[in-house]
């Protein structure tokens, strides 16, 4: 097993609470569409703005949780449609010099459109904030960083939570009730189904394979048990997706979640500029690949040149045989396999 020393698995611009560069300023987080894990780093990322901050949300979440905020306004009805959700947000932006929401489908999907009802450009995939008009984001794949300064009066972006550490401790909000957003709707939901256990961005721990696994039972079969060990769950490669070996909710990247857990594993996974986008972040990265050249292997704190069909194993029975054990509920893999 090599060491190597952290290289790009750490986000320098990552800061605790620092004061913000326009404490004037008003910034409204929409929540709506966001998990769980990422309202910290948003509402870490409008902090990091303005000195006061209010999150719009669903309600559905546990009170009192978000330093950094001063506000919390419950939205009573979902949107009929993103057009709706659109007009609406551009409505209420009036009031704030700054609207962010998460770099995610949603957030891409409508932000850009009340940016647009505002007469405004938005920003997405923000990264860090440098000044009061000042923003760095992720361009090319997370490849390249590029500096951007804001001159229209409101400023609209999708940030990537992942890349604000969240502000720490927890005050209780005001919580007061907003919308409902109204407006006709040309597209029906039908039904929605989920496709994995936990959620990605809400894992401690991700163990995610690549196209060498070779089928889902051996993915589930050979990475489960680690991921179990660790009490995190499983994602994967675009390849393995592609392949059929994991469900699409599975898929971390470009085009699939933007994680930073605890703990990443990335076994049979070469590290493809579009796959580390979306895990770059992460706190210990441990790569376990044939290949000592693998892109992945370069990026992670500890990479270990190894058949991951004989190396994930070794580590569970090491595990095993240390008595390592790690806190909290044991996940829930009855629903892994093929999508
Ligand atoms: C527009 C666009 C968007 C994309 N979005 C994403 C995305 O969101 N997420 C994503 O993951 N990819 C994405 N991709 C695809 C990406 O470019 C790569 O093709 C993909 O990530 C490769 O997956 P992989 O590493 O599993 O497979 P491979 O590239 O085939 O790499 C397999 C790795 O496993 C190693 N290996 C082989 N056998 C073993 C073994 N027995 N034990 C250990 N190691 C072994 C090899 O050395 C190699 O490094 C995107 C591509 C495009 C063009």
């Amino acid at each position: 097993m090599v060491e190597r020393g952290a290289l790009g698995g750490h986000n320098p611009v990552k800061a605790t609470a620092p004061p913000p560069f326009a404490p004037a300023a008003r910034a409204l987080v929409v929540g709506l569409n966001a998990q769980d894990g990422e309202l910290p780093g948003l509402v870490a990322a409008a902090a990091r703005l303005a000195g006061h901050v209010d999150v719009l949300d669903d309600g559905l979440r546990p009170d009192g949780l978000l330093a950094g905020a001063a506000r919390r306004l419950c939205c009573a009805a979902p949107a009929p449609s993103i057009d709706a959700l659109a007009d609406w947000i551009a409505a209420l932006a009036r009031d704030y010099d700054c609207v962010i929401a998460a770099a995610d489908s949603g957030g891409k999907d409508w932000l850009p459109r009340a940016a647009a009802l505002d007469g405004a450009q938005a920003f997405s995939d923000v990264i860090g904030i440098a000044g009061a008009d000042t923003l760095l984001r992720a361009i090319y794949a997370g490849d390249l960083i590029e500096t951007v300064r804001n001159r229209q009066p409101r400023l609209w972006m999708t940030v990537r939570a992942t890349a604000f550490r969240a502000i720490a401790g927890a005050h209780p909000l005001r919580i007061d009730q907003a919308g409902p957003a109204t407006g006709a709707s040309r597209v029906r939901v039908l039904g929605r189904q989920a496709q994995g256990g936990e959620t990605l961005k809400d894992a401690r721990a991700l163990v995610a394979g690549g196209r060498p696994l070779g089928s889902a039972e051996r993915f589930a079969a050979v990475l489960g048990p680690l991921a179990e060990r660790l009490r995190g769950t499983l994602a994967a490669s675009r390849a393995a997706v592609d392949a059929g070996y994991a469900p699409n909710s599975w898929q971390v990247g470009q085009t699939g979640q933007i994680v930073a857990p605890g703990v990443y594993v990335a076994a049979g996974i070469s590290g493809a500029a579009q796959h580390v986008a979306g895990m770059r972040d992460s706190g210990l990265i441990v790569a376990i690949n044939t290949d000592p050249d693998a892109p992945m292997m370069k990026l992670a704190d500890i990479a270990w040149q190894a058949d991951l069909f004989d190396a994930v194993p070794a580590l569970c029975a090491a595990l095993d045989a240390r008595g390592v054990t790690i806190a909290g509920a044991a996940p829930d893999y009855s629903r892994c396999g093929p999508a």
